[in-house]
């Protein structure tokens, strides 16, 4: 995507942006031969633009490999990017380190999938929730103390919980507890890499209901990276389609799935299941596997298992540009 058609992204959004994800790339170099040579490179994250507002959130879908966790890393600064640059809050997170970056990260929290081993098991619940507080010294031991169990209850678990171990939990109470301690430090942005997927489907809603809730009393903004549309469908107000490491499609979620540009949003619809699908759409079988980052098909990475392939698609990449208001998408067949 160029400067312009990037900018173009960023200023779709209202309001004053808490993350702005500009031309973003995470290459791995692939290591080969005696000598452990760099021979090639793996493209997870290749020139991703996106900002989001305050208070909204943001989903990021597609099939494993498609660079999506890779990117929520690269927000938290698990990782660096190789190119590009992530503002939140108007700083560039990627240029600052050591203490600085230890101040910001209390801006930004990430929920995982496991939170099982995510949590250290040989901490109490109370001291897992209470160690943010402690290092970064918020207040006497009471003060701590007492802010442990007003994290308990926010996210619906009792005062005693603090006193047991992870493993005494249930995977949802467990998710409860990774989201209170991700809270402890009062977050702008949460990044959830999965959050509900290892959860019984009763429980992701109860899960779900949740992060709505906590979004509206704290104003929290989300990434949230799922592989399921129906999930992500829940909680975002834009979803942004991710294949072999790009954007293929941005938009508010009611449009994208009412009528999704790409035909690789066309056939993830197609496929997730929806108990009140409104739109009638007819099944997108994709032949094929989803070819590997490191060979990424030339022209549109997609075009090995499109259904509306056409000889343009092969050669050139097609941008990601604006065909209906807010909605953006990388295709041929729009040009
Ligand atoms: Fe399919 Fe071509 Fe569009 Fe790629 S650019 S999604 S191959 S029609």
């Amino acid at each position: 995507m160029s400067a312009l058609e990037s900018e173009l992204a960023l200023k779709k959004t209202q309001g004053k942006s808490i993350l702005e994800v500009r031309n973003v790339k995470k290459y791995f170099p692939i290591a080969g031969g005696v000598l452990r040579r760099t021979i090639g490179q793996v493209k997870a994250v290749d020139d991703v633009s996106f900002s989001l507002p305050e208070g909204e959130t943001i989903g990021l879908v597609g099939e494993s490999g498609c660079g999506k966790s890779t990117l929520g890393r690269l927000i938290m600064r698990i990782n660096d990017p190789t190119a590009g640059s992530i503002l939140m809050g108007g700083q560039d997170i990627t240029r600052v380190k050591g203490r600085q970056l230890r101040k910001l990260r209390h801006d930004f929290q990430m929920v995982f999938q496991d939170p099982y081993s995510s949590l250290n098991p040989r901490m109490s619940v109370g001291s897992l929730i209470a160690e943010p507080l402690i290092v970064n010294k918020r207040g006497t031991r009471s003060d701590v103390n007492n802010e442990v169990v007003r994290l308990l209850e926010i996210v619906g678990l009792t005062p005693e919980a603090r006193l047991r171990f992870p493993h005494e939990f249930s995977g949802g109470q467990r998710q409860r507890i990774a989201i209170a301690r991700a809270l402890a430090l009062r977050p702008k942005l949460i990044v959830a890499d999965e959050a509900v997927s290892a959860l019984d489907v009763s429980i992701q809603a109860q899960v779900l209901n949740l992060l709505a809730d906590l979004r509206k009393e704290f104003g929290l903004s989300y990434v949230f990276i799922s592989h399921n549309l129906a999930v992500v469908k829940h909680v975002s107000d834009r979803v942004a389609v991710m294949y072999l490491g790009r954007l293929v499609e941005l938009a508010p979620k009611r449009q994208l799935y009412s009528s999704p540009l790409h035909p690789y949003t066309q056939a993830l619809l197609s496929a997730a299941p929806e108990p009140k699908r409104h739109v009638n759409r007819e099944r997108i079988v994709l032949v094929g596997d989803v070819p590997s980052p490191a060979k990424p098909p030339s022209g549109c990475a997609f075009h090995t298992r499109c259904p509306k392939v056409m000889d343009v698609c092969r050669s050139e990449r097609p941008a990601l540009k604006e065909y209906a208001p807010g909605q953006f998408t990388a295709c041929h067949l729009y040009a």
